[in-house]
């Protein structure tokens, strides 16, 4: 099984017969669940995707609505972006200002949709607590880093916002403050705390909501890419290499690795994104003082093109960006370096740390840069969630149970579905033309990064 990002492409984002090597993989237990389909079976729900998304669909069908479930996943189970993320779990998976979302929804959309982003979290860190999940869950808050004096100041607005609109835990942090409680760079002018949030590893998170899915039970297939797709009266019949399986519904959860031959009319509004990340050797105790590091919350800046970060529990430095829409072997080496320049100049005294762990892999962007979930408009027995915009941890499990409610409780399962969520985003004519439409807007981003507006 290939996918089509963009071709040519490099073997960790086409190729899900291969593992991904990174730190999480490192620092995760090496079982896998899950067997690759052999035969053919029935089922009532086929989930296309075994990542947080089809993981948590399934798990809300078989255990709370005690529908059956089935998981098609190409790869190991939480081998796509779930498996593969910064572990930042915090809010707002769109791209959209606070004034873009009212003026599309209005206040009151508005605010439901933060509530929902909020509930995203509270639910993702109750499940992990009920479901005994053990994936280094720590922090109760994020900071967002004001890269210059104008962003610290724009940030006022945002803690008036979340505090007296929302009932989120926010405030401001003086660049005075942050270097007493966080760390000192020449980079940081201030920052916004905002709680909910907190951090995981994201591969032992993924294999622990899988292995909940299947105590509820759940059947998990992995290494069973969905070939062809098609109806037999009542039914759907998907194609793996060794089985079939017939289904009354049918759930794509395949986010950033949208498989074009399948529902294009779902899969051509999926524009996926490559996000980088670079981790370095445990610093010394002299390398975090020379920073004044003291902080294990996880952070990101308020650049357009934004950067992610935090410190691992073992003292690791993981630094995030997006960048690159092809995905070739080239590509990946820019991203490289332009992580290794990006630490330079954020983090001047650990220019010369060694890197031990690079990797990549597809966030989920839209037309209407808002995520979706829905029915598909041809077939109602089809649904859909993806495009969280780089914030998918909460949003993609939260997204998965949502999809599972409309599944299971038809039409009144909708009703938790803030509006935002609601519609197909715009859907892209030809798929040669994802990769221009994506480099297009990355380089937009990083223009008004540089010019400050
Ligand atoms: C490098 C990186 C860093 C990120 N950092 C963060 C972060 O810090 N915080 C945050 O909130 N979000 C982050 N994200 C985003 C987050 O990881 C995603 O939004 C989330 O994992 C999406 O989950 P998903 O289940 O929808 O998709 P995925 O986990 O990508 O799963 C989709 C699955 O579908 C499978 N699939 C596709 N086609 C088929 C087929 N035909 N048959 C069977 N299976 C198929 C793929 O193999 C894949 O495993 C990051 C993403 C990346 C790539």
């Amino acid at each position: 099984m290939r996918f089509s990002i963009a071709p040519p492409q490099s073997e960790d984002l086409s190729n899900p017969s291969r593992t991904i090597q990174s730190y999480w993989t490192e620092t995760a237990p090496p079982e896998r669940p899950g067997a690759p389909l052999e035969g053919d079976v029935e089922t009532e729900v086929a989930i296309i995707g075994g990542g947080y998304t089809g993981l948590a669909c399934a798990l809300t069908l078989a255990r709370d609505h005690g529908v059956q479930a089935t998981v098609l996943e190409a790869g190991d189970i939480g081998w796509g972006a779930s498996g593969r993320n910064g572990g930042i779990v915090s809010i707002d998976c769109t791209q959209l200002s606070l004034r873009e979302k009212q003026r599309r929804v209005g206040e009151a959309e508005t605010i439901r949709f933060y509530a929902s982003q909020a509930e995203a979290v509270v639910n993702l860190r109750a499940l992990i607590a009920e479901e005994g999940i053990a994936c280094d869950a720590s922090g109760a808050s994020v900071l967002e880093v004001a890269s210059s004096p104008r962003g610290y100041e724009e940030m006022a607005q945002q803690v008036s916002y979340y505090t007296q609109k929302l009932g989120l835990r926010a405030r401001r942090l003086s660049r005075d403050a942050l270097r007493e409680e966080s760390f000192e760079s020449p980079y940081a002018f201030g920052a916004l705390e905002c709680a909910p949030a907190f951090s995981v590893h994201p591969l032992k998170l993924v294999l622990g909501i899988a292995a909940a899915a299947v105590r509820g039970g759940a059947v998990l297939h992995p290494n069973s890419a969905v070939r062809s797709w098609r109806r037999e009266g009542r039914r759907h019949l998907l194609e793996t290499d060794r089985g079939t399986v017939r289904a009354r519904f049918v759930a794509l959860a395949t986010n950033g690795f949208p498989p074009t031959r399948l529902q294009p009319s779902v899969t051509s509004r999926a524009l996926p994104v490559l996000s980088n990340i670079i981790v370095t050797r445990p610093l010394s105790d002299e390398q975090r003082e020379a920073h004044g590091w003291r902080d294990h919350r996880p952070m990101y800046d308020d650049r357009n093109l934004l950067r992610y970060f935090r410190m691992l529990p073992d003292g690791r430095f993981l630094l995030g960006a997006r960048g690159d829409v092809w995905g070739t072997e080239t590509g990946a080496k820019a991203m490289r370096q332009a992580l290794l320049r990006d630490l330079e100049a954020m983090f001047p005294a650990w220019a010369d740390v060694p890197i031990t762990h690079f990797w990549r892999g597809p966030i989920c962007a839209t037309l209407s840069r808002a995520p979706s979930i829905g029915r598909s408009q041809d077939d109602p027995t089809v649904l859909f969630a993806f495009g969280y915009h780089g914030t998918g941890v909460n949003s993609a499990t939260w997204c998965g149970a949502a999809l599972a409610r409309l599944i299971a409780e038809g039409d009144d399962g909708e009703e938790g579905i803030p509006s935002l969520y609601r519609g197909r985003p715009p859907r892209v004519p030809f798929p040669g033309l994802k990769p221009y439409l994506v480099g297009a807007g990355l380089l937009w981003r990083g223009l008004r990064d540089r010019l400050g507006f």
